[in-house]
């Protein structure tokens, strides 16, 4: 477990710093300098002539032009890398495939002792590691050696264990395969490590690229892979560069796509993976929330806070960069957090006695400068007290007097700026801190354990911490909400990101040029074809006309459009009916009414939702003759059938009523000293397309049923070609207490729906059974606010238990949030280190 409680000065002397002698007596305290020893890390680059390349199949390869490593805090040039030709890639992911056939089978056990021996050796040169990763990323030497380092072991023990017991604990899921795994410069090692370890445990091989100016620790991180005995072309390092990192993501080979940075690349990764059955996790920036209550011990908070937002000088995706203060506190607190700020010292990253040391280049220096100067544009007040040596510093920053809409409350700096405003009431706190596109983590300060868990279960982001801030560990998965991407590294829950089902195949991993091509044409609206003739009855009379319409908002309500689309028997002898043709106007209804809904829906007990799922199952049994009838004319697959597929519907609608209050998440076993609880949330609104395959009832109460009743509401399109298994169930649903709103049925060409649903700024997620050019279409468009997808191409037998239910089911029905509760007389920043 990480404490960030590292800034060098000892928090018990803190605490006493109110008094003003004694803040004198501190400040005329001098440092004298505590220079971490280099000499060993510059040997070690010496045993590589100066000179690195990428690490392919266990050896060195130096090719391709030559560019410098330079070291943040003076400017100089530690080393130099070869950056790999892109034939290099082709090398790497050869070795990786062949590597991944051994590496794949291996018994468990052996898996195992391979990622012990790495933690064991990682552990053994945790000196060396601290002291590279310090000087190539500009970091303070303090922080790398008590943090990142010991955090990346801990990756690895963590995962030799699930190695280890992986057949046991998920006997249905297998490895994915070759995977790229794209890192950021921020933390190059730790990220290393939360991507590398769950995939060698789960028996992937892995291409690793990590970010062009801190590559260092990923080659020593190779040299210890060879001294591990780790076979070659398990984990290839390739050093290229931007166009590299397309290719890595284009190449039909790989499997998955994992990937920390900035949220644009994220969202450009999410059309470039689209419609390929490839997994992708996206861990992207955040804006994250710091709510003090007037209840907090205010100078834990403000320990807390100058660590959230000042570790790593700000460059941290999950820093603490939004103050929310109540406002009978406002003016003591920040007159708090301007004199702890003040006792802050900026200097050279191998120096011990420092708090903040270098940036990561000049242009993450010149981007900083820009948002505070739009800060002063705008007339906000810019606190700035601490000197600076020359070079790529940037002192600690508070930035007051500033209004919600501004870009320095929205956007993420990535650099020490802290942002702060006020509140009056917890509702406008919790408010104010979901007022972002991000939703990666939050802070929540108060000694009131109610209103903590209040707040901590209110806020939609991914990490919590309850008087904390940036405690990890790899037994609880870390990732976001929203534009913060999806996907969670570490715990179980970040297993599932490198396994699949074993009975999915490995996706085709290409989308046709053709479908490409016509991509932006995809789901427009046609116009319905004009009614067929007119349906008679045995009295010769035009019978009485059985038109459904679409359920919005609980009840029925006619196409926005007034067309209609013909559903024909299975012979195309007879009119069944006609369904509305909705459009994107009948969507947008759709979805308002939902988000209306879904607030409620997703904080009633658990046990309401079961009952309610449970009704539905009995009133559909009372019907079941008539739905069996109704399937046989619409798929022709004859009433005896038709009853198996009602009697199954009737099953699965049990199964997640049952689900409803058992799958809420667990307590999980960190070494922080505290309690971490991982709760599985609703994700939200989730928009649904249904495939046109012979189970259209099936299909749709296996899709809707999880969603449900885990605490979202739904807008879906059943079936295009027989869509009347499911209007039929209006009348159940009427009669089933299920809330208006939590379930809305939008009939009509699925692809016109599905279009809509994929773009919809107020979505939260897509499932889309259906082709590959509807996988395709939906996941490149569902980037445009990174809505979580869940899509197949390949077809479902939805009789078939392993395929139409289950855990995959649930999963794609909900957001994991850990949430941190220290223990203990004094609870705040309670943390241990490793
Ligand atoms: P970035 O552009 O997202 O780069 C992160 C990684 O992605 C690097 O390894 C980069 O390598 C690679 N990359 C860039 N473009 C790519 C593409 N089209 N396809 C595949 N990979 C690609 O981040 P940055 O430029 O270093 O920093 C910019 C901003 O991103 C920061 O100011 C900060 O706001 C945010 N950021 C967030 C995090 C986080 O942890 N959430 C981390 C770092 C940065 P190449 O440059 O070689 O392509
Ligand atoms: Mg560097």
């Amino acid at each position: 477990m990480l404490s960030l409680r590292t800034l060098s000065l000892p928090s018990p002397l803190h605490r006493t710093l109110s008094t003003p002698s004694i803040t004198s007596l501190f400040t005329s305290m001098s440092y004298g300098p505590a220079p971490e020893d280099d000499s060993a890390a510059r040997s070690w680059i010496k045993s590589h002539d100066g000179k690195f390349g990428a690490f392919i199949n266990g050896e060195w390869i130096k090719e391709g032009e030559v560019v410098d490593n330079v070291c943040p805090s003076d400017g100089s040039i530690l080393s130099q890398t070869h950056q790999a030709p892109i034939s290099l890639l082709d090398r790497a992911i050869e070795s990786s495939e062949i590597a991944y056939k051994s590496w794949s089978t291996l018994p468990p056990h052996h898996r195992a002792r391979h990622l012990y021996s790495i933690a064991r050796n990682l552990q053994k040169h945790s000196r060396l590691l601290s002291v590279i990763e310090s000087l190539d990323n500009g970091k303070p030497i303090r922080e790398v050696r008590d943090g990142d380092v010991g955090l990346a072991v801990r990756h690895f023990y963590y995962h030799a264990g699930w190695a280890q017991v992986l057949n046991e604990e998920m006997p249905n899921y297998s490895s994915l395969g070759v995977v790229s795994q794209i890192i950021p410069w921020n933390f190059p090692l730790l990220m290393l490590a939360w991507k590398i370890a769950p995939a060698l445990s789960t028996g992937n091989t892995v291409i690793l690229k990590p970010a062009p100016n801190t590559r260092l620790s990923a080659f020593l991180f190779a040299d210890i892979l060879k001294e591990s005995g780790l076979p070659g072309g398990v984990v290839n390092v390739v050093s290229g560069d931007n166009e590299m990192a397309e290719a890595m993501v284009s190449d039909t080979r790989i499997d998955k796509v994992a990937f920390t940075g900035s949220t644009n690349v994220g969202k450009h990764l999410q059309k470039e993976t689209a419609g390929r059955g490839i997994k992708l996790s996206l861990e992207l920036g955040g804006k994250s929330p710091v709510i003090v209550y007037d209840s907090a011990d205010l100078d834990g908070a403000v320990e807390g806070l100058v660590n959230g937002i000042f570790y790593n000088q700000g460059q941290v995706c999950c820093a603490g960069s939004r103050l929310l203060v109540q406002e009978n506190i406002y003016e003591k607190f920040i007159e708090k957090v301007k004199r702890r700020m003040s006792t802050l010292r900026v200097g050279s990253s191998l120096e011990k006695n420092i708090d903040m040391a270098a940036l990561i280049d000049e242009t993450q220096k010149k981007r900083i400068q820009e948002f505070v100067e739009i800060g002063r544009e705008e007339g906000a007040d810019v606190y700035q007290q601490t000197e600076c040596p020359d070079g790529c510093y940037y002192p600690p920053t508070l930035i007051t007097n500033v209004q919600s809409t501004s870009r320095l409350v929205q956007e993420e700096i990535f650099g020490p700026v802290l942002v702060a405003q006020t509140f009056r009431t917890p509702t406008e706190a919790i408010k104010l801190a979901n007022n972002s596109k991000y939703g990666l983590s939050a802070g929540v300060w108060t000694e009131q354990l109610g209103l903590a868990l209040e707040t901590a279960l209110s806020v939609k982001a991914g990490v919590l911490w309850v008087n904390g801030h940036n405690n990890f560990d790899a037994a609880a998965g870390f990732g976001g909400y929203k534009e913060s991407g999806f996907g969670r590294e570490g715990g179980k829950e970040g297993l599932y990101e490198y396994m699949k089902l074993k009975w999915k195949s490995r996706g085709q991993k290409t989308v046709s040029d053709q479908i490409i091509a016509r991509s932006d044409n995809w789901g427009k609206e046609t116009l319905a074809p004009l009614p067929s003739s007119p349906t008679s009855s045995s009295t010769g009379l035009p019978s009485v006309d059985r038109t459904p319409k679409m359920y919005i908002g609980g009840a029925q309500k006619r196409p926005d459009g007034n067309y209609v689309l013909p559903i024909m028997s299975h012979d195309g002898e007879t009119l069944l009916g006609q369904v509305g043709a909705g459009n994107r106007k009948d969507v947008r209804d759709a979805v308002q009414a939902a988000n209306k809904a879904a607030l409620g829906w997703g904080k009633r007990a658990a046990y309401n939702r079961s009952q309610i799922l449970f009704f539905i199952a009995e009133n559909l049994s009372i019907r079941k003759e008539e739905f069996a009838k109704r399937l046989d004319a619409m798929t022709g697959c004859g009433e005896d059938e038709g009853m198996k597929e009602v009697e199954e519907s009737i099953s699965r609608l049990f199964t997640y009523a049952s689900y409803a209050d058992k799958y809420g998440g667990s307590v999980q076993e960190t070494a922080f000293y505290g309690v971490t609880t991982s709760v599985n949330e609703p994700v939200g609104v989730i928009g649904m397309v249904c495939d046109d395959g012979e189970r259209p009832l099936l299909s749709f109460i296996s899709m809707i049923a999880p969603a449900i009743v885990r605490g979202n509401a739904v807008v879906v399109a059943p079936s295009e070609k027989y869509p009347l298994a499911a209007t039929d169930l209006y009348q159940v649903l009427d009669t089933s207490d299920l809330p208006g709103g939590v379930l809305n049925i939008v009939t009509g060409e699925s692809a016109v729906i599905a279009k809509t649903l994929a773009e919809h700024q107020h979505i939260d997620g897509v499932w889309y059974f259906g082709d590959v050019e509807g996988c395709y279409n939906v996941q490149k468009r569902a980037a445009g606010n990174m809505k979580r997808t869940f899509v197949c191409s390949e077809g479902r037998d939805w009789m078939v238990k392993q395929q139409g239910e289950g855990e995959e089911f649930l999963r794609e029905s909900s957001e994991v949030k850990n949430i941190w509760m220290p223990m203990g007389e004094s609870m705040s920043g309670a943390g241990a280190a490793y």
